[in-house]
């Protein structure tokens, strides 16, 4: 059987693990992250990176760097009801470096992450390894149960962290309480052609056959449709026609783009899922992320919060970890720090999808602006503080350097 020993073991190589190993790894601590797939090119896993996590980026000397990937800037939020136009969020008077929502693909946002944290050679990725369970010695977790190609892999660590996502295997062995908010929507995704002469548009579309959330990535759109929760066998069985004349309807610019819909092989199904545990952690356990809260896509805000996860964890567990003396009240005290701010943007999400999202997909006829949304518009005061949730969250995070950490550990 093969064995490996770390300081800490990290599941899921998405925002918040790597994050949080780029950060570990920082102070000189040995991590080790596991990724079960051999690259981070999946379909859709959200390309927002905020104004709060980009300055996270400018304190730790990245920012540069990260922003030669290729991105659009986002610096003003809007959308079209009924074909009018309502400004919704302005995060030009945001006390940031970066006064935009960065469109980067998560594939190029990670690669970024992987290529900065391997500067530090106590930091591993291990691809398409996938963690399987925990070892469990007594009560305290002592690290995974993982398996590659070559099959068993067994890595002892002081702490294990579960970054595995909304789905996580980890948190499922811990036995730790999830409770299920629920979510009304589910989600259908696809690219569309964009055409040079198609101008910008507001980020979401609201008619009488739906919302749809419209955005610009260059030389294509990246459109995503939400229905009600367990409709999409319905929709699929009216036939890929009938989906493209619902996306026309709502979106009529896009009525020449939607012939490239031809099979549903080009439209992926997003399951939504809003829940989070009651408590983050057990003994030489932490979860992070979607794992310890699954986000709603709405307002496109689970990147930013599994990033302030990191930042939390590697300023709150790191010193501890570096001294070999990590205990649960340390672990205690990353919950403490994020449960607030994660269920909150929850709360505003449910209410969303409550207020917002479920009148615009059940409406009957062209619906109209509710009155926040024309307040809004017409208040530009009111949008920054939009700006600000959205841009920025609560609570956000900022990163210090601890002492004797990074200049000891790069490698020039
Ligand atoms: C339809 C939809 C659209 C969204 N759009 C946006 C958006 O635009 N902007 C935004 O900010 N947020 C968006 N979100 C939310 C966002 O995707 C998540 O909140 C965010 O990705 C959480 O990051 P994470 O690192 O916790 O988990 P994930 O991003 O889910 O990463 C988990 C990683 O763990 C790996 N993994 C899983 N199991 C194992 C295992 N057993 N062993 C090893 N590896 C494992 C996975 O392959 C994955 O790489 C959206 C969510 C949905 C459902």
């Amino acid at each position: 059987m093969r064995m490996l020993e770390t300081q800490c073991v990290i599941s899921g190589g998405g925002p918040a693990g790597l994050m949080t190993g780029y950060l570990l790894a920082r102070q000189g601590i040995d991590v080790i992250v596991l990724e079960k797939h051999a690259d981070f090119l999946r379909d859709f896993r959200g390309d927002t990176i905020h104004p709060s996590t980009l300055e996270i980026f400018h304190e730790l000397g990245l920012l540069d760097e990260l922003l030669t990937r290729p991105h659009q800037k986002i610096r003003q939020a809007s959308v079209t009801i009924s074909g009018n136009n309502y400004k919704i969020a302005d995060f030009g008077q945001l006390p940031t470096l970066c006064k935009y929502v960065a469109m980067m693909p998560q594939w190029d946002f990670l690669d970024y992450l992987v290529k900065a944290a391997c500067e530090f050679p106590n930091f591993k990725l291990l691809r398409l390894t996938k963690a399987v369970n925990l070892i469990d010695q007594d009560g305290q977790i002592a690290g995974v149960n993982a398996s590659d190609k070559d099959g068993h892999l067994v890595i002892h660590a002081d702490l294990t962290i579960a970054a595995d996502g909304r789905d996580s295997a980890l948190r499922d062995a811990s036995g730790l309480t999830l409770d299920d908010i629920g979510a009304p929507i589910d989600v259908f995704w696809m690219r569309l052609p964009k055409t040079p002469s198609q101008a910008p548009v507001s980020l979401g579309q609201v008619g009488s056959s739906g919302f749809l959330v419209q955005l610009d990535r260059g030389d294509y759109w990246q459109c995503a449709l939400p229905f009600q929760k367990g409709e999409a066998d319905i929709i699929r069985a009216e036939g890929i026609a009938a989906f493209r004349q619902r996306v026309a309807g709502i979106a009529p610019a896009l009525s020449t783009s939607v012939a490239s819909l031809t099979s549903w092989d080009q439209v992926k199904l997003l399951t939504v899922q809003v829940n989070r545990l009651r408590t983050w952690w057990r003994d030489g356990l932490l979860c992070i992320g979607d794992a310890a809260h699954a986000m709603s896509p709405v307002g496109g805000v689970g990147i930013n919060l599994a990033i302030q996860d990191a930042v939390a964890t590697a300023r709150l567990v790191g010193p501890s970890l570096s001294n070999r003396a990590i205990r649960s009240q340390h672990l205690a005290q990353v919950q403490k720090r994020r449960a607030w701010p994660a269920s909150m943007t929850q709360n505003a999400q449910v209410i969303a999808h409550r207020f917002v999202l479920m009148p615009a997909l059940t409406a009957k006829s062209s619906p109209r602006a509710p009155l926040f949304i024309k307040l809004l518009n017409g208040f530009p005061l009111l949008r920054v503080i939009t700006a600000r949730a959205l841009g920025l969250g609560l609570r956000p995070e900022h990163w210090k350097e601890p002492a004797e950490s990074r200049s000891s550990t790069i490698q020039n």
